[in-house]
């Protein structure tokens, strides 16, 4: 089954594993702005990574037939500093123009701190202001719950934000009703440990259904799976799904939602769905 995994950060994976998401039916990925495991000493290492977002990784994926979307932001864990938040922030609009870009993110929450929630309202009001769509990272464990009723509120009190506009990001069973409440998308995180496992998305999307909820591997340099997506495929074939159902979650929900950016042209892969 062809899929797309709506966030991934491909540039900590190797090419192998551009390779073996082709074999798998991988068409697309979209590769949102993180923290790269320290700490970076200015707002220039952020635009050196936007070039690699932009120019480099997509020609990258280019070679295994994948094509490959991004977001830009300052992660929620660099953004306790401000100033160098703000400073990021000031030179994302001369990158959101280019092709493959599709908005704001992952912007959130990490520790749910004053300083995080300043720097989570300036990039809202970026995306407000240039009329983006904005990818959200909800914290881990136990910050998940007060992180994301924190987020939901901010998003709900600024008005110019369409609630569709919006993915709200590694959703578990404790969070998902109140984002899909708040008219947003919701992402279930596939990992080997933590977040969601292959298993409990399959129970979610028996409970939930499958209205705006897609599953991601976002897999990074850590402990991660790139093929966490089809992985979810499996589990749904092997408890009797309609694959009808399943690519609505791994296809055609993260298509409608990136279609909502202007810049956005569904791969030659794809051009056969039309919804
Ligand atoms: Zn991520």
């Amino acid at each position: 089954m062809m899929y797309i995994d709506p966030h991934i950060h491909m540039v900590s994976r190797t090419t192998d594993d551009y390779k073996r998401m082709a074999l798998a039916g991988c068409a697309l990925v979209s590769e949102p702005a993180f923290w790269a495991g320290f700490d970076r000493t200015g707002a220039e290492g952020f635009r050196d990574y936007f070039r690699q977002l932009t120019e480099f990784e997509p020609k990258r994926a280019q070679l295994y037939g994948i094509e490959h979307a991004s977001w830009l932001c300052i992660n929620a864990k660099e953004a306790e500093n401000v100033s160098l938040a703000r400073d990021v922030i000031a030179l994302i609009p001369e990158f959101l123009d280019r092709p493959g870009v599709l908005g704001i993110g992952e912007i959130g929450l990490n520790k749910n701190t004053r300083n995080e929630a300043t720097v989570f309202l300036e990039h809202l009001d970026l995306a407000a202001r240039t009329n983006e769509l904005i990818l959200v990272h909800t914290p881990h464990l136990a910050d998940k719950l007060p992180g994301t009723r924190m987020i939901l509120d901010m998003l709900r009190d600024d008005r110019r934000i369409a609630p569709e506009r919006v993915c709200v990001d590694h959703v578990e069973e404790h969070t998902i009703r109140a984002a899909l409440e708040a008219g947003h998308w919701v992402g279930m995180t596939l990992y080997p440990i933590t977040k969601c496992t292959p298993a409990r998305a399959a129970d979610l999307v028996e409970t939930f259904g499958a209205d705006r909820i897609m599953v991601n591997s976002a897999g990074d340099w850590g402990h991660s799976d790139p093929l966490a997506v089809p992985e979810f495929i499996f589990e749904m074939t092997r408890r009797g799904h309609d694959p009808a159902l399943t690519r609505r979650v791994v296809l055609e929900n993260p298509l409608a939602f990136f279609r909502q950016s202007a810049r956005f042209r569904v791969p030659a892969s794809l051009a056969h769905m039309h919804r």
